[in-house]
């Protein structure tokens, strides 16, 4: 039969995906000797049964019987035993974790005759009947789906009748009054009463954090995080211990390293006389760790030990959950930490020369996506001015937006397409749809580990929590400042994530750090340590990829930097660009020449311009391959749009005059090259085979161009690209006009002038000819833009507003296929071009050009794919370096 339920003694961290995280480091923690109150998990296993069947799997409860059991016989005590009861925790923990996605209940066995066993075995009646209620509270909104802002509401009004600003203030005889109150909302609003029965409580508690996988904000999540949808949580069911006894204990949360930063030093906030969910929850303000060592050494001395053990066990920043009891430190969660972008860098470098990681995992443990937000642009200190506030630095980066206070709005004003900073006191898990649609975050309670910091950071959102002199006004939709500044809703600010300011207005951005580097060698003294990890990370990366990386770049400018950012080539040159601006008039006359000599003259003067372009890149990237495309989009693109000239010449004839001669042959013209669908029509391949001397002028240029740069000294390598080609006889018959070109160059210019002629491979007909079509191409460059766009009959320029974010909430797809390669569809297409190409030409090189060659995940296919290069714009360049270099580990 199988089994359902493991003991924290059985498990270990090698069995997350029966176990969750959470369960499974449980089991690692009491493996390793540390003090983890004891317990058991259920597992992933029997939640995906429960969810799928809405029952629970047979014997369930029977192997939950035998596990509580045993640690009622450890403990000596029963649960909810009258006199003395045990009590329990039920927690979800799924293989990934989800921060407050889910539910937890604490404090399972109170009851009416409990609650009295517990006031005297803890000698605090005030605190067994405020459990009581928290039991009840949580209970009641989690299984009994009572709205939890109904019993806010009635402590709320128990506290204005006190008189009380704090929980802490109300005194047992309140606390059981709020008991009776709370139970009574109970059986007003579901016509049931709270469940006396420890085993009922636990019972119901279980099947409804299973169900909670299920929840809103728990789908929102995954959807987020990209996390499937089918792996369940574990429940942890645990002995209960209590930080809310007194001064001599509490709750804290904390990290082996700053999470932040990476840096070394036990990192952390503590609350005295507290739950632990009131430190993640951000309800009261939380002290720094350095303060638990002043108010208890011992533990303090503990909890070190202990947090020395994980990450040496682990190899890698740890963070943790912990509980004083009077006195006695308890562990209750550990995994290995989310950190930002920064931290992982650093992180890396740092255990690397500690010798806990070797230089490839380190490698591992970086990303593509880390790096480029590393790169992005941070505001320039000296023109912020002071800060409106200051707050705790809970994730890095830089955003501008209108304030808004509430998660509602967040979404509406950002769908609407305003940049908006979501500010709260605290968030709770119900804010995460305002979390996702806002720039930054900013709340003024809660430290680093406040619900806003673990999510913002796990998001990559801006983040500043803490910022205790701000006063959050959500009713009246205001803040004010600690000088007493007023900053109403819609108000714009700038947030800096990294110092943990708030500033007002929109302040300029300056280059990161880590771009400077990059661009010229150097980066700021500040953040030598973050600069010199991405180096490290970078250096190795190049030295175990097997994937070149090349640049998209059509200017000398964009190649250059490309060049500094490490690129080997540029993957791809679309000369369409270089016939914009000024050009667009010759491009024009070119179109509309009525004769071959007026075309054959408008070429003659485009052919100079272009040859001084491909020199200049040629230069940029002396000694590396240029792979320059010849024309590809549909001409009218070159011309005004139909429309405009149609209303320029009525309005014209309109006004009784006569409308001009040449809009009037544009609209002619543009009228004849009107076609439904662009971008299936006249375009690539197609306009060098009807477009007389088009092919020829480029291919000069491009000869010429190398021409020039071999008699000074260069070593261009140019290499000529036909795009859209769907059969081998278009390429044959391009490819023998290039080549006549290029013999008429050398024998003109006296200079062998010799190119490689390829394709790209952007239709599925393309795809499934490959062996054709390599007996004529020197390479292939795979268009992945289009061939998404042809293999899923997707229109790249139109689809993403609309359907898209349907298909992505219906789970068609878990990202858009324009972004990261569709691996199933236009990946085979991909693996037979690779397959029968190669039979066909075994020297093929073989290449992608299009936005999926900076995507880390597509770069980890397409060099499993067995592509020997990938190119991407010049800023993605860094990346796909990176992710080449993980993608070969
Ligand atoms: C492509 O289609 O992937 C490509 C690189 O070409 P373009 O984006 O210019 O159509
Ligand atoms: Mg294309």
């Amino acid at each position: 039969m199988v089994r359902h339920v493991y003991d924290f003694t059985e498990g270990g961290r090698d069995m997350a995906d029966l176990l969750g995280g959470k369960g499974a480091n449980l089991a690692e923690m009491t493996r390793l000797g540390l003090p983890v109150p004891p317990g058991f998990t259920l597992t992933t296993e029997a939640c995906r049964a429960f969810l799928a069947t809405g029952g629970e799997p047979a014997g369930l409860w029977e192997e939950v019987s035998a596990h509580l059991s045993a640690l009622e016989a450890s403990a000596g005590r029963l649960l909810g035993q009258p006199d003395d009861p045990l009590l329990l925790s039920v927690r979800s923990g799924a293989r990934f974790s989800m921060p407050g996605m889910m539910e937890t209940i604490l404090d399972i066995g109170l009851n009416d005759d409990s609650v009295l066993g517990l006031a005297k075995a803890s000698g605090s009646e005030r605190f067994a009947r405020d459990s009581y209620r928290r039991l009840i509270q949580m209970f009641g909104s989690t299984v009994m789906g009572v709205d939890a802002s109904s019993f806010e509401h009635a402590l709320a009004v128990l506290k204005g009748s006190r008189g009380v600003r704090d929980d802490v203030d109300l005194t047992a005889t309140d606390l059981a009054g709020l008991v009776e109150t709370y139970k009574d909302l109970i059986h007003r609003e579901t016509g049931e009463h709270f469940p006396q029965s420890p085993a009922d409580q636990l019972r119901r508690a279980v099947l409804a954090v299973f169900e909670s996988w299920n929840g809103e904000r728990a789908r929102l999540y995954r959807r987020r995080e990209h996390i499937a949808d089918d792996l369940g949580t574990a429940v942890n069911v645990q002995r209960m211990v209590f930080g809310n006894l007194g001064s001599d204990s509490g709750s804290g949360v904390a990290f082996t390293r700053d999470p932040a930063t990476g840096r070394p030093g036990l990192y952390g906030d503590y609350l005295p006389d507290a739950q632990g969910e009131d430190v993640v929850a951000g309800i009261r303000n939380t002290v720094p760790l350095s303060e638990l060592e002043r108010l208890d050494p011992a533990s303090y001395a503990r909890l070190r030990t202990h947090m020395e053990t994980l990450e040496r066990h682990y190899r890698d920043l740890c963070d943790i959950e912990f509980t004083i009891e009077r006195g006695t430190l308890w562990m209750l969660q550990t995994r290995v930490g989310k950190r930002t972008a920064e931290a992982a860098f650093v992180l890396a470098a740092e255990l690397a020369d500690e010798g806990l990681i070797t230089p490839d995992e380190a490698l591992a443990r970086v990303s593509g996506e880390g790096l480029a937000r590393l790169m992005f642009p941070r505001f320039d200190a000296s023109a912020a001015g002071t800060a409106l506030a200051r707050g705790v630095p809970a994730s890095p980066g830089a955003a501008v937006g209108a304030v808004v206070f509430d998660t509602a709005r967040a979404v509406r004003r950002a769908a609407a397409g305003e940049k908006v900073v979501l500010v709260r006191q605290e968030t709770t898990p119900d804010d995460l749809p305002g979390m996702i649609a806002a720039q930054a975050v900013l709340t003024s309670r809660g430290g680093k580990t406040s619900h806003a910091a673990v999510v913002a950071r796990g998001m990559g959102k801006v983040c500043v929590c803490g910022a205790e002199e701000l006063t959050v006004d959500t009713g009246a939709r205001r803040l004010t400042t600690a000088d007493g500044t007023v900053v109403e809703e819609g108000t714009v600010v700038s947030v800096d994530g990294s110092a943990g300011a708030v500033y007002a207005g929109s302040v300029p951005l300056v280059d990161s750090a880590v771009i400077r580097f990059l661009e010229d060698g150097r980066g700021d003294e500040g953040a030598r340590g973050v600069v010199d990890a991405v180096a490290r990370a970078l250096s190795r990366a190049d030295t175990v990829r097997r994937l070149e990386v090349r640049a998209n770049a059509d200017t000398p400018e964009d190649a250059a930097r490309a060049r500094r950012f490490g690129a080997q080539g540029v993957g791809l040159c679309r000369t369409e660009h270089m016939f914009l601006g000024e050009r667009r008039k010759l491009v024009e006359r070119m179109i509309l020449a009525g004769t071959d000599a007026a075309r054959d003259r408008a070429l003659a003067e485009l052919l100079p311009l272009q040859r001084q372009d491909f020199a200049g890149i040629l230069e940029a990237m002396d000694g590396l391959p240029v792979t320059i495309r010849l024309l590809d989009p549909p001409l009218h693109e070159f011309l005004p749009d139909l429309t405009d000239l149609a209303v320029r010449i009525a309005a014209a004839e309109a006004r009784g005059g006569e409308a001009d001669a040449h809009d009037v042959d544009m609209l002619t013209a543009v009228r004849r090259m009107h076609e439904e669908n662009p971008m299936l029509g006249l375009r690539g391949v197609r306009l060098g085979l009807v477009v007389p001397g088009l092919v020829a002028m480029q291919v000069r240029a491009i000869g010429e161009a190398v021409a020039g740069r071999l008699r000074a000294g260069g070593a261009p390598r140019a290499e000529i690209m036909v795009p859209l080609v769907g059969d081998v006889r278009e390429l044959r018959l391009v490819g023998e006009e290039v080549r006549r070109v290029l013999a008429d160059v050398s024998r003109e210019s006296g200079v062998t002038v010799d190119c490689p002629v390829g394709t790209m491979i952007e239709l599925p007909r393309a795809a499934l000819t490959a062996g054709r079509i390599a007996e004529e191409a020197e390479f292939f460059s795979f268009g992945t833009n289009d061939l998404t766009q042809t293999t899923w009959g997707f229109s790249r320029d139109d689809v993403e507003a609309e359907f898209f974010s349907a298909y992505l909430d219906k789970g068609v797809f878990p990202v858009s296929p324009f972004e990261t390669l569709d691996r199933d569809g236009v990946g085979r297409l991909v693996g037979i071009a690779v397959a029968e190409g190669r039979a066909a030409r075994p020297d093929l090189k073989i290449g992608v050009c299009g936005e999926h060659g900076g995507d880390p995940d597509s770069v980890h296919f397409f060099h499993g794919a067995g592509l020997d290069y990938v190119s991407c714009s010049p800023f993605r360049v860094p990346v796909a370096r990176l992710e080449a270099g993980r993608a070969a580990l």
